[in-house]
């Protein structure tokens, strides 16, 4: 899959609904883990992404996903805003030799795990990642597949974040940032149809 600029357009605005539609949810889902505002970070965040884009209206990839790293790290805050800043910065660093999804989207989580030193099982977003990412270099993501990939982080003891304090408490409930992530590429699948 190819990103171009309209695609990237897209792909954020059905981010940007996903995210408030579902804003209260991944605040509840942080609530029993963490401190209960990453639906209220999120879409703190997408709405700055879509004024950006309004206001700035960027005529290619690379200062579009620059626009939104921007938007999501001044904006998010928390740990959720640096880490999903990071994937896109890293996507527009990369876009200028390569439009192709499957690369840009690797370059991404290398980037998160870097910064936030988080690996596959640690009850993270990178769990939602690690697994699309791959996928997205065969084409052959799915919505099954993402799903099963948030699914996946519930009965995982959190070794990174917030949810990490509690120790063993922290099983048996989703991951906030992998939801997000979760509902990220759901967006990209929807745009690219
Ligand atoms: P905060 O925990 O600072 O309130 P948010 O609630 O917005 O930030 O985001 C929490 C989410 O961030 C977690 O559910 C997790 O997916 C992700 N996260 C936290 N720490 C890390 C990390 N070190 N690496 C990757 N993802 C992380
Ligand atoms: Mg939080
Ligand atoms: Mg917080």
């Amino acid at each position: 899959m190819e990103l171009t600029l309209a695609l990237t357009k897209q792909w954020m605005k059905l981010f940007a609904e996903k995210i408030e539609a579902n804003k209260a949810y991944l605040s509840d889902l942080d609530t029993p883990i963490g401190d209960g505002d990453h639906g209220n970070n999120m879409a703190r965040g997408m709405v700055a992404v879509q004024e950006a884009f309004k206001s700035k209206n960027p005529t290619d990839v690379t200062s579009a996903l620059k626009l939104v790293a921007m938007s999501l790290i001044s904006k998010v805050g928390g740990a959720a805003g640096p880490l999903y800043g990071t994937a896109f910065l890293e996507m527009a660093k990369l876009s200028t030799s390569t439009n192709d999804l499957g690369l840009l989207t690797e370059a991404a989580v290398n980037g998160i795990k870097k910064r936030g030193g988080a690996n596959a099982g640690d009850k993270t977003m990178v769990d939602v990642w690690l697994v699309a990412v791959p996928a997205l270099k065969e084409n052959s993501l799915t919505a099954k597949q993402i799903e099963e990939a948030v699914q996946s982080t519930k009965d995982m003891e959190a070794k990174k974040g917030r949810a990490s304090y509690l120790g063993e408490r922290s099983i048996g409930h989703l991951d906030p940032g992998s939801v997000s992530s979760g509902y990220l590429f759901q967006a990209l699948l929807e745009a690219g149809e």
